[in-house]
């Protein structure tokens, strides 16, 4: 069997979304018809970000008896962190909460599905890293996206890392994904415009390397396709960040979560990762700065995406890898060339002929 067969045959949607500007007055709604099924605890996992908001408990409906808990988003969450989150929960908590919520970018999702799946399953999370290992439906969750762009509202997957083994791998299944998602497009306008950019990228750029590639979904392919006319409409305009845009950006953020769900990225995301692994680099800003050598194996989708930074007038970092240490490169090279997948996606089964030590160099280089 090929090495790129996901295993995805029935593919699962998110179950009920609302999206349009004013649909966070939905959510008191769709809480109360969880908490009347009995028990009605809520857990809201919350970025960081929003600690100092006025009226978040009214905004969210939070009641006295619910549990409120901030996620760190300045770093890509831990097994340990997941597991520290589960068992606190558990300590407050004697019966299942009614429904979880995660409301921020990816990091408090991705945190809301691991808590959901590891509350009803037991364990610790690192026993859920890989394929298919859920078995049972986690506590009904609900995403509140604040930024577009990763697509963790819809994808069956959350990103971890467990550092006692250095390995980042999400709980894919079924059961990770969310049961709703409210997708409210004026939570989005405070987000600082060169984070708004390259947030939406990871959109763009999963479509451009899913279509690229050798794995392909009919379904997932209209899906990339919807996303790429999406994020063209939105970065091609003069203003990336009025209220009709990031409604679109939400939907592609959408879409394209729905479309890498059922194919592979290509060669953008594992150079990425070397750089988020080896210089510590957030995984949207990474991506962006890859796109500076990326001219010879996505031409088209190179001049698009340079015309868009220019357009919106955002800064692209230059001249991170120019002067590394042979070390580091070594590192990067490793951190990169261990995607086999996507890898084999983009290039082919014998990518490592094309991907020389010294061609990962001249790459990085070129960032
Ligand atoms: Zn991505």
């Amino acid at each position: 069997m090929s090495i790129l067969n996901t295993g995805v045959r029935h593919v699962r949607n998110v179950q009920r979304y609302v999206i349009g500007a004013g649909s966070m007055k939905t959510l008191p709604q769709i809480l109360q018809q969880r908490r009347s099924l009995g028990g009605g605890v809520v857990i809201f996992f919350v970025d960081q970000y929003f600690r100092e908001t006025k009226d978040l408990a009214r905004l969210l409906d939070i009641r006295d008896t619910d549990m409120l808990l901030f996620v760190a988003s300045d770093a890509e969450p831990t097994t340990e962190y997941i597991d520290s989150l589960a068992e606190k929960i558990r300590r407050t908590l004697t019966t299942l909460p009614t429904a979880i919520v995660g409301m921020g970018g990816g990091c408090a999702m991705d945190v809301a599905k691991a808590a959901s799946n590891l509350l009803t399953n037991g364990g610790r999370a690192q026993d859920y890293q890989g394929w298919d290992l859920v078995i049972l439906p986690g506590v009904y969750k609900i995403a509140i996206p604040t930024l577009s762009g990763t697509g963790a509202e819809a994808t069956r997957t959350c990103v971890m890392t467990n550092l006692n083994n250095g390995l980042k791998l999400g709980m894919n299944s079924d059961h990770t994904v969310f049961d709703q998602i409210v997708m409210d497009p004026e939570l989005t306008a405070t987000v600082p415009r060169d984070q708004y950019f390259y947030t939406g990228m990871d959109a763009y750029i999963h479509c451009i390397e899913a279509l690229a590639g050798s794995y392909r979904n009919a379904i997932g392919d209209a899906q990339s396709r919807s996303t790429i006319a999406l994020c063209r409409e939105v970065f091609l305009s003069d203003d990336m960040m009025l209220l009709e845009n990031r409604e679109k950006l939400m939907v592609a953020s959408y879409l394209g979560g729905c479309a890498i769900a059922t194919s592979y990225v290509g060669l953008v995301h594992p150079l990425s990762a070397g750089l988020s692994v080896v210089l510590g680099l957030h995984h949207c800003i990474a991506n962006c700065i890859v796109m500076r050598a990326m001219e010879r194996f996505y031409p088209d989708a190179y001049r698009e995406f340079w015309i868009m930074v220019e357009r919106q007038r955002v800064e692209i970092p230059e001249g991170l890898c120019r002067n590394l240490t042979d070390a580091q490169y070594a590192a990067l090279y490793n951190a990169s060339t261990v995607h086999q997948k996507p890898l084999t996606n983009a290039l082919g089964e014998d990518y490592l002929r094309v991907l020389t030590p010294e061609r990962v160099t001249e790459l990085y280089r070129m960032m």
